[in-house]
């Protein structure tokens, strides 16, 4: 069975802790086939610019390196999960073009040019008024960002926010939601299932089943499934959960990458 991890963080992100090489022999022993390594990049992050630059020659001559010595253990991608924000596509279409990367996860980490983590984006708005800007900050990266392969953990904004009940209820942006999926449907993009919630104690994958579930409504085909581990505890943490999921809402194939070109894999 197709068994892969496709959002790890090694040692390169500076939030992670882990070698590539400690997260490759975890992820061999924990039976995974394949897995993708999406460090960080995230350009003009709010409040400090300099926490997510990677040496990117450094890291494909690590990497190759790993991948050959392991090559008849496990399949190795190498990937990136990209920070999207509107004003820096030419930044990141540069990027992009300039590395061989398999898979490329896009994210919103930031909305309005604003870090999540500190409460600014939330403290004049509703809930609902916050969740849906986001959403429109997702949408506006969905039109313009097509070199993208699967957008990353869409919901996040779930986990950020400063209410009573941050929960996010899916029936409050369903029109947004589905113009998100449209266009990323449109352009042979995906979503991934995330699920690094259960590690915070949200008890929930990104995005949640409604969301999954009306991608493949609407035609969708290009699934991933990825722990966003940041050290090697969290190794496909929760795939059994995720399968089941993808399997209920009519997933029968997850998506592999090389070269960012898809190829299905039976589930
Ligand atoms: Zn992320
Ligand atoms: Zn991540």
């Amino acid at each position: 069975m197709f068994f892969a991890d496709y959002h790890l963080h090694t040692n390169f992100s500076s939030d992670a802790v882990a070698s590539p090489e400690e997260m490759v022999k975890a992820a061999v022993e924990k039976g995974l086939s394949e897995v993708a390594f999406t460090d960080h990049v995230d350009y003009d992050y709010p409040d400090d610019d300099s926490i997510f630059m990677i040496d990117y020659d450094k890291y494909f001559s690590v990497f190759e390196d790993i991948k050959n010595c392991y090559s008849d253990k496990i399949n190795i991608k190498i990937g990136v999960e990209i920070g999207l924000q509107e004003h820096i596509k030419d930044r990141i279409e540069e990027f992009i073009a300039k590395y061989p990367f398999d898979f490329i996860i896009g994210s919103s980490h930031c909305a309005d040019r604003m870090n999540l983590m500190k409460p600014d984006f939330f403290v004049s708005r509703t809930k609902v008024q916050a969740y849906t800007r986001f959403f429109e900050n997702e949408l506006a990266n969905a039109k313009i960002y097509e070199n993208i392969n699967v957008y990353g953990h869409l919901d996040y904004i779930s986990r950020y926010g400063i209410y009573e009940d941050n929960r996010l209820f899916y029936s409050d942006y369903v029109e947004i939601l589905d113009e998100i999926l449209k266009a990323l449907i449109k352009t042979g993009r995906g979503i991934e299932i995330n699920t690094s919630g259960y590690r915070y104690g949200m008890n929930t994958v990104y995005p949640q089943f409604e969301i999954i579930k009306r991608y493949k409504e609407l035609g969708g085909e290009i699934l991933t499934i990825g722990s966003d581990a940041h050290s090697t505890g969290y190794i496909a943490d929760h795939f059994d959960t995720a399968l089941n999921l993808a399997k209920e809402a009519g997933f029968g194939y997850l998506t592999s990458f090389a070269g960012r070109k898809p190829e299905f894999k039976k589930i």
